[in-house]
């Protein structure tokens, strides 16, 4: 069986703080917005990335 490493903690935590900015982005209704650039974040990559933050333009954020 794995162990449950430090790393394991910290993906943990991150992927925890991830969905804690989704939920905020919700209630504040900018979930669909972009946080860089403003623009509309497309369904289908909100589909493949319930957790996307950021539109296609920021390749280098995902
Ligand atoms: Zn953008």
């Amino acid at each position: 069986m794995a162990e449950i490493t430090n790393e394991t903690v910290a993906s943990i935590e991150m992927t925890l703080s991830s969905v804690d900015r989704a939920l905020e982005r919700l209630r504040a209704g900018t979930y669909r917005q972009c946080q860089v650039c403003g623009r509309a974040i497309d369904d289908a990559d909100l589909i493949a990335d319930a957790l996307l933050s950021h539109c296609s333009e920021h390749p280098e954020l995902a």
